[in-house]
């Protein structure tokens, strides 16, 4: 289907950082979304934690599925809008990159540790992967991806990263945040697929795991609209059935919203280019009311889930792991791989090489260099 002309078009990117001659059968979004596929990062997320650690069971999602169910979310909903799909999956594929192991305990802990040191913060680290830490070509460090994947690869910055970002890059990717402009429709769109993937698998990793029920959800309007719709046309479903029939009505009204309220909100802005995008205020949009339910369904698995004892045991006993690994090769660096031992900024190098980590690698080094066992 052609592209809309408020879409990101291949041919229009303001390109990468070392121009490179085109690709004889592949555009650069295509291009940037292999790269991705074939990048070390994107192979280690299979073994790091989304929600529950990677070793607790082997249908739980990690950062690779969500990833995947993020990029599959993205294309619908930009097919539908004739965005731009390679750009929505280069953006999707990439856009956890940059996170610890142990999911948001890591990440929490790593900030901590570099709290006198310039932070930690994944979705810069999620940049500083495909800009610099991937080492795969003869000609630059990193991926050299794309302006507008890059773009969208970096979700949030805060103003003093997008100041450094911007000394380093001048009208590069750090500029928006300077200016409070938006990125591209794709990189809106990713955004808002990474929330609808996130609330649905949660609820299904967390019934699976047994801390929530399906009963408590009963509370949760977005959920309980569609278990009620399911049963009443199938009433003999239950059990994981019906989780499943009630999750895939729920992904369809949401991306389905989505759409409605997207195409809405660029009729009534009609942005001629996807320049006139960035200047406009956010179009990737839920309706009123299913933002509003997305929220409550947020909020419940935040008070359910997300710090359910047994989740915030693993994160306590998670948080502890990184920060003596933090502590261990600063002391030593030469405890780490010899690229990472020889960095002049010895902090930032410690933090890309934790960061970078799988969980079961984490617990590997920090039995290793503590002799403490990681206790179940
Ligand atoms: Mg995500």
């Amino acid at each position: 289907m052609a592209l809309a002309a408020y879409a990101s078009h291949p041919a229009a990117s303001r390109g990468r950082r070392y121009p490179e001659p085109p690709a004889p059968t592949r555009d650069a979004f295509q291009r940037d979304r292999d790269r991705i596929v074939h990048s070390t990062a994107f192979r280690r997320l299979v073994y790091k934690t989304q929600v529950f650690l990677n070793h607790e069971g082997d249908l739980f999602r990690t950062r690779m599925t969500h990833s995947l169910e993020v990029a599959q979310l993205g294309r619908s909903i930009a097919r539908a809008l004739a965005l731009n799909e390679d750009l929505v999956e280069a953006v999707a594929l990439a856009h956890d990159l940059g996170h610890t192991p142990f999911g948001h305990a890591g990440q929490d802990a790593l900030n901590d540790c570099m709290a006198d040191h310039g932070g930690f913060e994944h979705n810069l680290q999620s940049l500083r992967v495909v800009d610099e830490l991937e080492h795969r070509y003869p000609q630059y460090d990193g991926l050299n991806l794309s302006f507008e994947t890059r773009e969208g690869i970096l979700k949030h910055c805060s103003r003093a990263n997008a100041q450094r970002l911007e000394q380093r890059e001048p009208g590069g990717v750090g500029r928006r945040f300077l200016d409070r402009m938006q990125p591209g429709l794709e990189a809106q769109l990713c955004n808002l697929a990474d929330e609808i993937a996130y609330n649905a698998h949660d609820i299904d990793d967390g019934v699976r795991s047994g801390l929530i029920g399906i009963e408590q959800l009963a509370d949760v309007e977005l959920f309980d609209r569609f278990r009620r719709e399911a049963v009443a046309e199938y009433p003999a479903l239950d059990g994981r059935r019906l989780l499943y029939e009630t999750i895939r009505r729920m992904l369809s009204a949401q991306v389905y919203d989505v759409i409605d309220a997207t195409r809405a909100a660029i009729d009534a802005g009609a942005p001629a280019h996807a320049d006139a995008v960035r200047a406009a205020a956010p179009m990737v949009c839920f309706s009123p009311s299913m933002r509003e339910q997305s929220q409550a369904l947020k909020r419940f698995l935040f008070a359910n889930l997300y710090r359910h004892p047994r989740v915030a045991q693993t994160t306590g006993q998670a948080q502890d792991v990184v920060r003596a690994l933090f502590l261990a090769y600063r002391d030593n660096p030469s405890e780490m791989p010899p690229a990472y031992a020889c960095q002049q900024d010895r902090h930032r190098a410690v933090a890309d090489y934790i960061a970078g980590m799988t969980d079961r690698f984490a617990m590997r080094e920090h039995l290793r260099l503590t002799g403490r066992p990681w206790v179940e």
